[in-house]
């Protein structure tokens, strides 16, 4: 828990100084045209605030700046145990101000405060941490060469990394594309989500508190086709990072193609399946772990199991114990501690939502919610929703809703369920619940996702990589293998007398 009641919580709601400028090359500013765009909280409908709209000058200058940097070698040019000093102190900086960056993520999207106070912020600095304390210890190569030759294979940063996040956890994506690229040397220039712009603005001014030079990291709030895509079409950004919907990041390959051949690192949708087999060790834990797969954050995690399959023998059963799980989930307000489920990011995003609810209540049996509720005054509080009966080619089995909407999937056999699961464009997450160990490794080796949990619902962690097979994405964030993304190799042979 928090520690904080929801009064308390209100009364720093309302003291909290909203950070609304861009941070480039050391120091807030406003975007060259004077442009503004507010930043609403969907709880509440209330502007929070109005924050600097950055286009493509301002990512010009940003760029100059990041460059500039990474040429003079003031961060690149520090030895990784230097570098991981100041990417400690940032993490730390981040921990001392958890509750500011806990509220931040709440007002601006609509997460419950809680979940972003106990996960999402400690999650964003122990990512920090893992990087700067990982710098120091990743060794380069010797090539096994004759007498006569030494041939050294070194990692070297790209340069300047450009990198574009979504709004559905917007400290932790920012900071995922961040501690690789600042651990290995790189500058960065980052824009935020528009839904979601303040906390990434508040993470550069800490950054330049705890030692980052100016220059190295840049924010840019502003919009996808004006900022979003000048950082995609830049020809002195070396690589862009992108963490959003397949849609879009399809775009940056073609920003990448007529620009300078960056390369383009993308983290995009998914369409998850969780399989519950009649062999499931504990049905209730399965049952939980599918209610929180799909609810936690609204349904908005790109991981989320959105599709349960469910084998025909155990349905009925555990169909009930989901249920009851269902049923105690409301949506509330997310400066309340106790709520589990908070506010649609935005409006037009709840009318998306209600969309497939209501294209889901032409083909399959909704079994539960499917409702858009009115709390404070927003519209933007979805009822968990279940469908049964559903159909692996309906829509509401096929596209990424992101939403709190589960479609659950009647299955026989082993083979069956293999097929249905693989029955996506997308490979993200999987979860396979069973006791047979020969089975967990049979399946878990033929699903196509980049992560498949075992008897639990997307685990993950700093250690281990993150991201999708076919159109989820390309590359990996997280893990030592994120590295390869922010670096190139270079071999450098040296020739001497044997
Ligand atoms: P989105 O619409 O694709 O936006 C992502 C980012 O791209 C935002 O900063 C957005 O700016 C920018 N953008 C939008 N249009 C652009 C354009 N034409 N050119 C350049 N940039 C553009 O995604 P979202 O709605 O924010 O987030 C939800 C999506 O993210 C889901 O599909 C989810 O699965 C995915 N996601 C994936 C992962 C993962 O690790 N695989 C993690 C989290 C989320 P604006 O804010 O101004 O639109
Ligand atoms: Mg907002």
């Amino acid at each position: 828990m928090t520690g904080f009641t929801r009064s308390q919580w209100k009364q720093m709601a309302a003291e909290l100084a909203l950070p609304n400028r861009a941070f480039i090359n050391g120091r807030s500013v406003d975007a060259l045209s004077g442009e503004r765009f507010e930043t609403i909280n969907p709880a509440t409908g209330e502007v929070l605030a109005e924050v600097a709209s950055c286009q493509a000058e301002d990512v010009d200058v940003a760029v100059s700046a990041a460059r500039k940097a990474f040429e003079s070698g003031v961060w690149a040019g520090r030895a990784p145990a230097e570098r991981k000093k100041t990417m400690l102190a940032l993490a730390q900086l981040i921990r001392d101000h958890l509750a500011e960056f806990a509220l931040l993520e709440s007002l601006d999207m609509g997460k419950p405060v809680n979940d972003a106070y106990t996960m999402d912020v400690p999650n964003a600095a122990g990512v920090l941490q893992w990087y700067a304390e990982a710098i120091d210890k990743v060794y380069d190569e010797i090539a096994p060469t004759g007498l006569g030759d030494l041939a050294l294979i070194r990692r070297e940063a790209l340069g300047v990394v450009g990198a574009v996040v979504p709004w559905n956890f917007p400290l932790e994506m920012a900071v995922w594309k961040i501690a690789p690229a600042l651990a290995t040397g790189n500058s960065i220039v980052l824009k935020p989500a528009e839904q979601s712009p303040l906390s990434a603005i508040r993470l550069a001014e800490l950054a330049a508190e705890a030692g980052i030079p100016d220059g190295v990291l840049n924010v840019l709030p502003g919009l996808g086709e004006t900022a979003g895509q000048a950082i995609g079409l830049h020809h002195d950004i070396d690589c862009v990072a992108f963490t959003g919907s397949t849609e879009v990041g399809k775009l940056f390959l073609g920003y990448s193609a007529r620009s300078n051949m960056k390369q383009v690192w993308l983290e995009c949708g998914g369409k998850s399946p969780n399989i519950v087999f009649a062999d499931c060790p504990d049905l209730d834990a399965a049952a939980d772990m599918a209610a929180f797969g799909i609810f936690f954050n609204q349904g908005e995690v790109c991981s989320a199991n959105s599709r349960l399959l469910v084998e025909k023998s155990i349905k009925d059963a555990f169909m009930e114990k989901l249920l009851v799980r269902v049923r105690a989930i409301r949506p509330g307000d997310p400066l309340d501690p106790q709520c589990r489920m908070g506010a649609m990011v935005d409006r037009s995003h709840t009318d998306r939502v209600m969309g497939y609810i209501e294209a889901g209540r032409k083909s399959a049996r909704l079994v539960h919610g499917g409702e858009r509720i009115v709390l404070d005054r927003s519209d933007c509080f979805v009822m968990p929703t279940v469908f049964d009966q559903v159909s692996n080619d309906m829509t509401i089995a096929r596209d990424e809703i992101f939403g709190p909407v589960l479609a659950v999937i009647e299955f026989e056999g082993e083979e069956e369920a293999v097929s249905i699961a693989n029955d996506t464009i997308y490979g993200l997450a999987a979860s396979v619940w069973t006791e047979g160990l020969s089975r967990a490794h049979r399946v878990a080796g033929r699903l196509r996702a980049g992560t498949v949990t075992v008897n639990g619902v997307d685990a993950g962690s700093p250690m281990t990589p993150f991201g999708g097979f076919r159109q989820s994405g390309i590359g990996r964030d997280l893990s030592l293998h994120s590295l390869d993304k922010y670096t190139a190799l270079k071999t450098t042979w040296i020739k001497y007398r044997a």
